[in-house]
């Protein structure tokens, strides 16, 4: 979507309406805004979030039900709402309010009473950078569309997994070699999402894929075939020498130790393994369709093992 395309909206959470209004009024006068929506709390804010996904959010820190810092860190969890940048709003500076604000992604912290035309200049400044950032990810999207890595890990893409299974496949078949893929699923990921925020997520993303890579031989190929899935494409290895590699990296994914808040993270997955040629493989779909039904055995027999 291109910003420049569509109405500029605001959101301002503060459960004192006469400061909400003022807010509002002031930010009216910017001519910056086409629509700018308000909310009483930060319970409402989500919920008003969730309705007009603003451009831009002005928050209140103290306020009753969901106060603001918690208001951010849901905003800031949710791949919809993670890129929305928030001003916070404080009548007192509190050092260690304005530090977890900061680290738990404030893009800024305004003192009230504030000038009018700064809190214009300030909300017009991280428009224009949220619009950059827009810009540069749907840049990186295109670029992804062009190449055969994942941006986010590094690892191939499912683009790729297509086209390079199908050439090993008549590789295998022409050698009368076997083709081994492990299709890798990570236990309860939702999990890590909902608690330690999605960005924690996407790091433990990256880490496992470069422990598992650093895991694999040179010709081993590592795949993220979707969210939290991913593939390993071993040429020239049988379902059972597969089956040995699966378990090596179901124990190292165990085994990873992560810090600061994820400290008491132990992470799992369940792994599927599937062999070309078999029975009823003949194909990359069905290759790939039988290590997806081990992993969901694997899935239905509790996690962190291979079938
Ligand atoms: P199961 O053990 O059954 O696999 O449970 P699960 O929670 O891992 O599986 P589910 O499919 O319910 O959830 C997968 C989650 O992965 C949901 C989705 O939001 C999250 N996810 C997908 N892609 C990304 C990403 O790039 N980054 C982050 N942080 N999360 C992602
Ligand atoms: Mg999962
Ligand atoms: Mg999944």
């Amino acid at each position: 979507m291109n910003l420049q395309d569509s109405p500029t909206t605001a959101l301002v959470l503060d459960d004192n309406g006469g400061t909400r209004r003022q807010i509002v009024s002031d930010l009216e006068q910017s001519g910056l805004f086409n629509q700018i929506f308000e909310a009483a709390d930060g319970l409402d804010g989500l919920h008003k979030v969730a309705l007009t996904l603003p451009d831009i959010i002005l928050c209140d820190v103290e306020m009753p039900r969901l106060d603001g810092l918690k208001f951010l860190a849901a905003i800031r969890s949710k791949p919809e709402t993670e890129h929305i940048p928030v001003l916070m709003l404080t009548s007192s500076l509190d050092r260690g309010v304005k530090l977890k604000g900061l680290t738990d992604g404030a893009r800024d912290f305004i003192l009230i009473p504030y000038d009018p035309q700064e809190l214009a200049a300030r909300a017009r400044l991280h428009l224009n950078a949220k619009r950059r950032e827009e810009e540069l990810r749907k840049q990186n999207q295109e670029l992804e569309l062009l190449s055969n890595k994942d941006t986010l890990t590094g690892a191939f893409n499912r683009r790729y997994l297509n086209h390079i299974l199908t050439v090993e496949l008549l590789r295998a078949a022409r050698t009368d070699s076997l083709v081994s893929v492990l299709m890798i699923d990570i236990d309860h990921f939702k999990q890590i999402n909902d608690t330690f925020g999605h960005q924690s997520g996407d790091h433990v993303l990256k880490r496992m894929t470069a422990e598992i890579a650093a895991c694999l031989r040179d010709y081993d190929l590592l795949f993220r075939y979707g969210g939290e899935e991913f593939v390993v494409l071993l040429p020239d290895t049988s379902l059972l020498e597969a089956r040995n590699v699966a378990q090596r990296l179901c124990q190292k994914v165990h085994s990873i130790r992560f810090s600061d808040a994820l400290v008491n993270l132990h992470l799992t997955v369940s792994i599927g393994v599937a062999e070309f040629p078999g029975m009823n493989i003949g194909t990359a779909e069905e290759l790939l369709e039988h290590a997806d039904q081990a992993l969901y055995q694997a899935k239905e027999n509790g996690r962190n093992q291979v079938i």
